[in-house]
């Protein structure tokens, strides 16, 4: 290994990032002040592309077929690392997740390793991946193949703590739709068939199964349709709901149960019912400890102290990616402890002053951590190692 390279790649690295900051902090607010919804990423998209390829960076747009995905690529062959950005807005919420600061990261992650890709040779991508909330969307990018030429993958997502390693669940999405028969509630209801009372029935025989389920487990829902009128019995009620489980295995089973509990519902109202399962799940996250570790070097190297536990992080899509290629998925604190994700209050922080220094430390210690790979084959040999003999959850 040569040592001395990469110690200087890693100060010219360090100075380097001054020169981005200000070109970096405007995207990140700038896709901050104009939120877009998952698979609706335009703007951003546009934006984090343009200024990749402003560095030298060759953009494929359109990735696997979904409009605001994309590679952007800088040095040829292997080893590939893809850095993944995540530029998607919660619906009614905006950037409460912060994944301005995800995409704006990855992209300045990415330009300040090409001296790193100079001296070493190997591959850096930048896959913008769309709607992580939404649409499990690096599922689909891996069903198109998008990662079938990547040796290992990183991001960093914001958050209040530091953190290398993380624990996720296993998510799916499901669609309810009842079917009842509309009547006047007043002059004939014995008529009717009521598909928001088979909603609520269905949500009640959830709310009973979760005293009998792990505590890991997750089931959470909102209605979006429960009829017109208070005068007209409803003919159509719907639903979205998530389920959480602890495994790929405990989720295929969790699921039996919450279906029956809409089977039920819609027995005992006389109404239809259509289930629909997404065809995509979030699975756990398999960190790579190699990678974690060098991270949290890097991280503490730039005077962050990074918690030493595995952090629960509700789900992700990065899981699956972690599942097909080496991956970590750390955290960076831009916001105090008792600030939750998907609040306003992480909202405001994912604009803030401690924000974009978030954004900047999470650049840094990418680039030093791609230093670290690209500048040793025993390294990417270790990544590897752990990745095969490291189990994935059952
Ligand atoms: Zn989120
Ligand atoms: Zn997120």
């Amino acid at each position: 290994m040569d040592m001395k390279n990469i110690q200087s790649l890693k100060t010219h690295i360090l100075q380097a990032a001054n020169t981005l900051e200000k070109d970096l902090k405007q995207l990140s607010l700038q896709i901050h002040a104009s939120p877009e919804t998952g698979m609706a990423e335009f703007n951003a998209s546009t934006w984090i592309t343009e200024y990749l390829a402003h560095h030298g960076f060759v953009v494929k747009k359109a990735t696997g077929n979904l409009p605001t995905a994309f590679t952007a690529s800088y040095g040829q062959g292997q080893p590939h690392i893809a850095i993944l950005a995540e530029y998607d807005a919660l619906p009614g919420l905006g950037h409460a997740c912060g994944h301005n600061i995800i995409g704006t990261s990855a992209a300045g992650a990415a330009v300040l390793s090409k001296p790193v890709v100079d001296s070493y040779g190997g591959t850096i991508t930048v896959v913008g991946s769309p709607s992580e909330e939404l649409h499990c969307g690096k599922e689909l990018l891996i069903r198109e193949g998008v990662f079938s030429d990547i040796d290992l993958a990183m991001m960093v997502h914001p958050c209040s703590q530091n953190a290398v390693t993380i624990s996720t669940l296993a998510c799916i999405n499901l669609e309810i739709e009842f079917t009842g028969q509309s009547a006047h509630s007043s002059h004939n209801p014995e008529e009717g068939i009521n598909a928001l009372e088979a909603m609520i029935l269905g949500f009640n025989a959830i709310n009973s199964l979760r005293q009998h389920i792990p505590k890991s487990a997750r089931i959470h829902g909102i209605i979006t349709d429960g009829g017109q009128a208070a005068n007209i019995v409803p003919a159509r009620s719907a639903a979205m709901l998530m389920v959480r489980a602890s495994s790929m295995t405990h989720l295929k089973h969790l699921q039996k149960r919450v279906e029956a509990c809409f089977q039920g519902a819609a027995l005992a109202t006389g109404s239809k019912l259509d289930c629909h399962w997404a065809n995509t799940c979030y699975e756990p996250m398999k960190n790579n400890l190699v990678m974690a570790d060098l991270f949290r070097h890097n991280m503490e190297s730039i005077g962050r102290t990074v918690e030493t536990k595995t952090v629960d992080f509700a789900s992700t899509d990065m899981g699956n990616v972690s599942n097909i290629v080496p991956s970590i998925h750390p955290l960076v604190a831009i916001a105090p402890p008792e600030t939750s994700l998907h609040t306003t209050g992480f909202l405001n922080a994912a604009a803030s002053e401690e924000g974009m220094k978030g954004m900047m430390d999470s650049v840094i210690a990418m680039a030093l951590t791609v230093a670290d790979i690209l500048g040793s084959p025993e390294i990417i040999s270790e990544i590897k190692k752990d990745f095969y003999n490291n189990k994935k959850p059952d």
